[in-house]
């Protein structure tokens, strides 16, 4: 089966076909560490995670680079109010950022370099820019000209349609207000590098235009990142690129839409953000990547309580389903009944199904349904299967395999079931009023008056607890309970 890619560039769904065989070049654009991402930043990360982990899965040798902006404007901003010098901000916040993706399970990148470990680079770059006449100096700062520039790649616009429509400052320098900085003049006490226009600092687009490149050669397979990112950034990436190098930059650039929260974009300069560290605090991460897996990277994702206890309820039901697979296979008895057809027809597809959906632009919605489908036929079995034919408990045993192949795919449903409901037992305990011990005692308290019949106290107990979200589940062996929020 072909993979087929939706490329920002051409508006359409295409063919992968990379530029060298079996050798894929992606490059994403990464944090830039002046504070904690928010979930909203997750989301190109865990897309990218996945992208990254099937192109492998596919065969493809990838080279994965993920920069990380540790020079910004913003950096500095940060720096000044919390009175501390912007290398300690930066990597104060390159601390956490790593921390945050490894609690999310994401793999490591070929490379992840940062941009003040490329300055001498991209001072090299600008010189040549300068040389070819598509860049100017002013008093200390180096500007990209854009005038001659007739359509911006991606956006299909000229630089006029292009700046009507969006935020950008225009400074009496500039000869054209679409003129973007690749060199800044550093004022003092701001961090400074020597170049030949005086002290100062890269502009956002070179850093990613050099750190890519060099690391993937002059043109890439894949560049991806947020909507938000193609412009000014993208489009100034690819135009001081392809200017430098005479060649096309990129071939295919994928775009994650955005998460919103309350309506609107989440986003640090608007405030309604959620960080990584706040979500993590209260609910396993597992959560969160089910929510952006759940959802195609390029349909709008509204992040809310409800998505949130949507995913805690998708999750519980395929944990619940793989605990229950993994009993039945352990039991000996085998029964004489046939497979039924949706055994046939959803369950044992199901990883032609995963494969189609992911090779259709990432559809990883479409392919969690195909999930929730082989779930749904499972459970039913359960409900009404005594015990299981041999021929069941073999397409068991390849769902089992399959959700473990899926698994090392997405990062999910790697946990052993048990430690999945316990670890969001304890993340959800948090949120409640009563301890555990409190819980393990009046359950206990329960089963005393259940022995003695004495059933409105039973009942009691049950209604107390789950005044405090504290569901019961009675089976024949034993009493267990969970967090409901
Ligand atoms: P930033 O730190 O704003 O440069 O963002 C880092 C990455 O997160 C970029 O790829 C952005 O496009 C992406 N991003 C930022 N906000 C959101 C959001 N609300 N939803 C999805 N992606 C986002
Ligand atoms: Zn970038």
């Amino acid at each position: 089966m072909s993979l087929v890619i939706y490329n920002t560039l051409t508006q359409k769904k295409e063919v992968f076909q990379p530029l060298e065989k079996n050798k894929v070049k992606l490059y994403v654009c990464g944090p830039t560490v002046y504070n904690h991402i928010h979930v909203g930043n997750a989301r190109p990360l865990v897309f990218f995670d996945v992208v990254y982990r099937y192109l492998k899965f596919k065969g493809y040798d990838v080279t994965y680079v993920r920069n990380i902006t540790d020079i910004d404007d913003k950096i500095i901003k940060r720096a000044q109010e919390e009175k501390k010098n912007s290398s300690e901000i930066a990597q104060i916040y390159t601390q956490a950022f790593e921390e945050d993706i490894k609690i999310l399970g994401i793999e490591a990148p070929t490379y992840c370099p940062k941009a003040t470990d490329h300055i001498e680079e991209m001072v090299q770059w600008i010189q040549a820019l300068l040389n070819k006449g598509y860049a100017y100096e002013v008093q200390g700062e180096v500007l990209y000209s854009v005038e001659k520039i007739k359509f911006y790649k991606l956006s299909k616009k000229n630089a006029e349609e292009l700046l009507a429509g969006a935020r950008v400052e225009v400074a009496g320098h500039k000869k054209n207000p679409g003129d973007f900085v690749l060199w800044k003049p550093s004022k003092p006490g701001e961090p400074s590098w020597k170049s030949p226009w005086g002290p100062g600092r890269p502009g956002w687009h070179i850093e990613c235009s050099v750190m890519s490149t060099k690391y993937l050669g002059d043109t890439l397979d894949i560049h991806g990142g947020g909507r938000d990112l193609i412009f000014p950034h993208h489009e100034n990436e690819i135009v001081q690129s392809e200017s430098y190098t005479g060649k096309p930059f990129v071939k295919y650039w994928m775009h994650n839409e955005m998460l919103s929260f309350g309506k609107e974009k989440m986003s640090k300069s608007l405030g309604n953000i959620v960080t990584m560290h706040e979500f993590l605090e209260k609910y396993p991460a597992e959560v969160l990547k089910f929510i952006l897996i759940s959802n195609h990277y390029r349909s709008l994702l509204e992040f809310s309580e409800q998505a949130i206890q949507e995913a805690i309820g998708g999750l519980e039901k395929i944990y619940k389903t793989l605990l229950q697979a993994q009993a039945q296979l352990k039991d000996k008895n085998d029964a004489k009944s046939s497979l039924s057809k949706d055994m046939k027809e959803v369950v044992i597809p199901l990883w032609k199904k995963f494969e189609e959906a992911m090779d259709d632009d990432f559809n990883t919605a479409q392919a969690l349904g195909a999930i929730f489908e082989a779930v749904r036929v499972i459970n039913h079995a359960f409900t009404s299967h005594i015990s299981w034919s041999s021929e069941g408990k073999k397409v068991l045993k390849e769902f089992l395999e399959t959700i473990e192949k899926i698994g090392k795919i997405w990062g999910l449903f790697q946990q052993d079931p048990n430690d999945f409901f316990e670890h969001l037992r304890t993340k959800l305990l948090h949120q409640v009023s009563l301890s555990r011990q409190d819980i393990e005692k009046l359950i206990s308290e329960r089963l005393q008056a259940r022995q003695q019949k004495n059933w409105k106290r039973a009942d009691e107990i049950r209604k107390e607890l789950e005044k405090n979200h504290i569901l019961l589940e009675d089976t024949p062996t034993q009493t267990t309970w969970k967090v409901q929020i």
